[in-house]
């Protein structure tokens, strides 16, 4: 059986130790990862650490040029790559692809930056005196990253973080390596010096040691909350930058003027696609009224049943299986606590069977209708094919119910009403926000993060935000005096008024 290896220092590293990869669709182990111990992850650092200055001198404009050539070779390996992910998390091939591109793109906004590194000057701030404030790269970086978007989330940190100069090392999802590895040998391929790119496999251990050694001055994490907290605390208190995306509870908010047509069928991908495995996926919808909710379920029904489900690798479907059998049985879990709980289960995907794939790990599209703010399935995030109907009686009582939710990643309003869709926009607590846009996902020349307990740190992740994530300021006041001008000491504080 195969083994996915590190990539330390330009080479093709294993460890002694490995953990399965299963296909989920069948259930089936396809290969094995490399589980990285702490020296295994030391000997990453130290390769990263021996690229920095060489890397941190090289002009951004060459930076750049790698960049270039490292899109043009994710589009030349697209179809590989979408086949891995498929295999290995159990989406369908055209949400993969989908990912990919939209991976790539923040590639296209790392080409850019000699552009985005400019620093900012000033002319003449004292008496022949010039300032000016540049933007440093930080050295060893490294990112953490989920399942559910084994190409594009890891791709949303490593080619900004190298472009501003820093040298990377990549932990990607233990249940899903392939695709990650793949692109970052692609990257290699693409020029890249040895060392400036690592990827480690593994769990806690890799990660801890990551966060715990000195060398290695932030840490970018997209995971679970509890998770992104942990992560949050522990490097932080190692003294290192960190930003960590966490998880969500995303609500849609129908208000009766909505074309519920249109809104149906958006809904549909944003809360089945991916089999509800994305941290944008819509779980909740919010109806404003008895009307827009017995209509709003009266839509998706039909549609839920057509849902097509199958093998992650076949052409054609809605949605493949969910990751893990784990994972699996405790979606089923939250179903059965929600029906325990007295929400009303008017579409059951819980006996769905695929043909030919009895041990692939699929549940069928789920709608639940009268749930309420105290069920455990509207408190916590299921990441499955689950979507919940609350109704409320006004827009504010649909504002107040998002806003004391604990997560604030996504959010949308479906309306015709513009002075309703301004009040949304400007006073939800949310990140990312959309009007008649279900997944508000920002473009890569954008930045994306949540509030709340949806991220723990300041700065977004990609765009604008990553620049500033992956550089250090540094202000530069500089005076060259002739030779004859005498210089008085001067001891009060020097001001210019
Ligand atoms: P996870 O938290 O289980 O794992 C994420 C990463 O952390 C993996 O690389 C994993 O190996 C590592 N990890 C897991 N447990 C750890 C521990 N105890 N200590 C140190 N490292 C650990 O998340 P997942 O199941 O892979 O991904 C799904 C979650 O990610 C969902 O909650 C989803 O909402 C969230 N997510 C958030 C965003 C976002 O942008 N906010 C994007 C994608 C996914």
């Amino acid at each position: 059986m195969s083994v996915v290896s590190h990539l330390i220092n330009g080479e093709l590293v294993d460890s002694n130790r490995t953990l399965d990869v299963t296909n989920p669709s069948t259930g089936k182990v396809i290969r094995q990862v490399a589980d990285a111990n702490a020296a295994d992850v030391e000997r990453a650092i130290a390769a990263a650490q021996a690229a920095f200055p060489a890397w941190r001198d090289t002009p951004p404009a060459k930076r750049a040029q790698v960049m270039y050539r490292f899109k043009q070779l994710l589009e030349d390996n697209a179809d590989r790559l979408v086949k891995l992910v498929s295999e290995e998390h159990g989406k369908t091939p055209e949400d993969a692809m989908g990912e990919l591109k939209r991976g790539i793109e923040n590639v296209e906004y790392a080409c850019g930056v000699p552009e985005l590194l400019k620093g900012e000057y000033s002319h003449n701030v004292g008496p022949g005196i010039d300032a000016w404030s540049n933007f440093q790269p930080l050295g060893v970086v490294a990112g953490i990253t989920p399942f559910n978007f084994p190409c594009m989330v890891p791709l949303w940190m490593y080619p900004m973080a190298i472009a501003c100069g820093n040298t990377f090392i990549l932990k990607p999802s233990e249940k899903d390596p392939s695709a990650a590895m793949a692109i970052a040998e692609l990257l290699q391929d693409a020029g890249l010096p040895k060392g400036v790119m690592n990827v480690i496999h593994g769990g806690r251990e890799a990660v801890e040691t990551l966060l715990d050694a000195k060398a290695v001055k932030a840490i970018s994490f997209v995971g679970s909350t509890p998770v992104a907290e942990a992560i949050y605390t522990r490097g932080s208190a190692a003294g290192k930058r960190v930003q960590a995306l966490g998880g969500a509870k995303n609500h849609a908010v129908v208000l009766p003027d909505a074309d519920l047509e249109n809104a149906a069928n958006t809904l549909m991908g944003a809360a089945f696609g991916s089999c509800g495995e994305r941290c944008m996926a819509i779980s909740v919808a919010v109806c404003v009224g008895d009307a827009t909710a017995d209509r709003l379920v009266e839509t998706l029904l039909p549609k839920i049943a057509e849902l097509k489900v199958g093998p992650g690798t076949r052409k054609g479907l809605d949605m493949g299986p969910l990751v893990t059998a784990e994972h699996r049985d405790k979606v089923l879990g939250f179903i059965d606590d929600g029906v325990k709980a007295g929400a009303k289960l008017v579409a059951d995907g819980r006996d769905l069977q695929v043909a030919d794939h009895e041990e692939g790990y699929f549940v069928g599209g789920c709608l639940f209708d009268n749930v309420t703010a105290e069920m455990r399935i509207y408190q916590e995030e299921i990441f499955g094919p689950v979507l919940c109907v609350v109704r409320v009686g006004s827009l504010d009582d649909a504002m107040q119910l998002v806003n004391d939710h604990e997560y604030g990643n996504g959010t949308c309003l479906f309306t015709r009403d513009g002075e309703a869709a301004r009040r949304f926009t400007d006073a939800i607590e949310v990140g990312m926000v959309g009007v008649n846009v279900p997944l508000p996902v920002p473009v890569a020349y954008h930045s994306f993060g949540g509030w709340k307990r949806s991220l723990f740190g300041d700065l977004h992740a990609y765009g604008p935000d990553s620049v500033r994530f992956y550089t250090r300021r540094k202000a530069v006041s500089q005076r060259w005096p002739s030779v004859s001008e005498a210089t008085q000491a001067e001891f009060s504080f020097p001001a210019n008024q």
